[in-house]
């Protein structure tokens, strides 16, 4: 995907890059490309989708590396970037100098266009989130069962108990939406599956991503000063903590999906309402836990307030934290519903990770997250 560009990513409104109509052959509507592009990833891609300028506006185009004469296209490769992580996905800066591209969908439509390929980039960020919040929680569990430390192994010692314990909890909450969303994308001939699609896309992709650099900063530190090494079987969790973040920034950053989940709200949603699929999905646990019904209780008010800008982290996360304690409620054991709700909506909690309630059923959860 080619969207970005030096003077706007997240606004792509302002995108430069000219497109002018070349005339018609076998591909469609072809064009001719002059422009740049600031984050241009995987260069080496047989062909990419790009926003560019037409008369009628911001238009999506199919860009082919090599055209079907066998030429090279003119995209100018000025350099590859150099990362925090990520180095396994090249990302390029790029020039088009008279690039040949086809119009996919219509003219002036290109960012509800590209953003259908934008819906399934984000359900990746929140999918492979869970995925690398998984694998860390399953490498401090795997290191803490073998290290021991003043006498004892570390996965046996109080406070790390409820470290673990609390990692296990934020990594199967953040499973469970990420697959939840999945599976509104998965039916969206259901309409109340499609309005779960729209709310929970920017919500799930949000949260997930946000928890995800937290998450793998506590498990790291699990390893000791080995976590912090590259080298070694301990490397890759260095390798996790740099690439956390990224799935945060990319396919629209933090504010762009809390603002999304306004515009979401405010625009309703056809055949019914998001306010009410959201209550039908949270009905499915309500009488299960007091602290979960005071909480899921209080959203809707806050739906009508969702002209204020400054509210849509608060909404975002407050809108995941509930889905996902609906979703454990139907699908983890107790020990797991009663202390997410204890934590993370009942406030009986810290602001670091390892400071669930004594209460909690820590070695339940640890035995539960243990990779066998
Ligand atoms: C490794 C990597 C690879 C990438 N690959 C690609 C690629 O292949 N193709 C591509 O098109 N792009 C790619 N990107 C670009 C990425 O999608 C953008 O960087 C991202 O969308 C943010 O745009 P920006 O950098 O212009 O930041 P900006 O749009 O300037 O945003 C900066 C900050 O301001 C916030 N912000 C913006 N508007 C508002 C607002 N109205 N209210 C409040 N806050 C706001 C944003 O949330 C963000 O935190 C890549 C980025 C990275 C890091």
């Amino acid at each position: 995907m080619g969207m970005t560009e030096k003077q706007g990513g997240s606004d792509v409104r302002a995108n430069t890059t000219q497109a002018r109509h070349d005339g018609r052959d076998a591909w469609g509507e072809r064009y001719t490309l002059v422009g740049h592009k600031w984050f241009f990833s995987a260069p080496m891609c047989d062909a990419f989708l790009v926003l560019a300028q037409t008369p009628a506006g911001l238009t999506c185009l199919f860009l082919p590396r090599v055209l079907p004469d066998g030429t090279l296209n003119a995209i100018r490769i000025q350099r590859l970037k150099d990362k925090l992580g990520n180095k396994a996905n090249a990302s390029s800066e790029v020039e088009f100098t008279g690039a040949s591209a086809w119009l996919v969908g219509e003219e002036g439509r290109g960012v509800q266009q590209i953003l259908e390929m934008g819906t399934l980039t984000r359900l990746d960020c929140a999918l492979g989130t869970a995925g690398l919040m998984r694998q860390s929680v399953s490498l401090a569990l795997h290191h803490t069962s073998q290290r021991a430390a003043f006498g004892k192994k570390l996965v046996e010692q109080p406070l790390m108990k409820n470290v673990l314990a609390d990692l296990a909890l934020e990594s199967e909450a953040a499973t469970a939406l990420a697959l939840r969303l999945a599976r509104a994308i998965d039916r969206q001939d259901d309409p109340f599956e499609a309005l779960m699609r729209r709310v929970l896309t920017p919500v799930a992709k949000f949260w997930i991503c946000k928890r995800g650099s937290h998450l793998a900063q506590e498990a790291m530190e699990c390893l000791g000063g080995n976590g912090y090494v590259e080298e070694g079987g301990e490397g890759v969790m260095a390798r996790i903590y740099r690439e956390m973040p990224l799935n945060s920034i990319w396919e629209g950053a933090g504010n762009i999906m809390a603002l999304d989940l306004l515009r979401a709200l405010r625009h309703g949603g056809k055949g019914g309402t998001i306010a009410e699929a959201l209550a039908a999905e949270l009905a499915t646990a309500r009488g299960a836990n007091p602290v979960f019904d005071r909480f899921a209780a209080r959203l809707p008010e806050r739906f009508d307030a969702a002209v204020d800008e400054s509210e849509g982290r608060r909404l975002a996360q407050d809108i995941a934290l509930a889905v996902q304690a609906s979703l454990l409620r139907r699908h983890a054991p107790d020990f797991v519903f009663e202390a997410f709700c204890a934590s993370r909506l009942g406030g009986d909690w810290g602001q670091a990770f390892g400071t669930l309630p004594s209460r909690c059923d820590v070695d339940s959860i640890i035995a539960r997250a243990m990779p066998h």
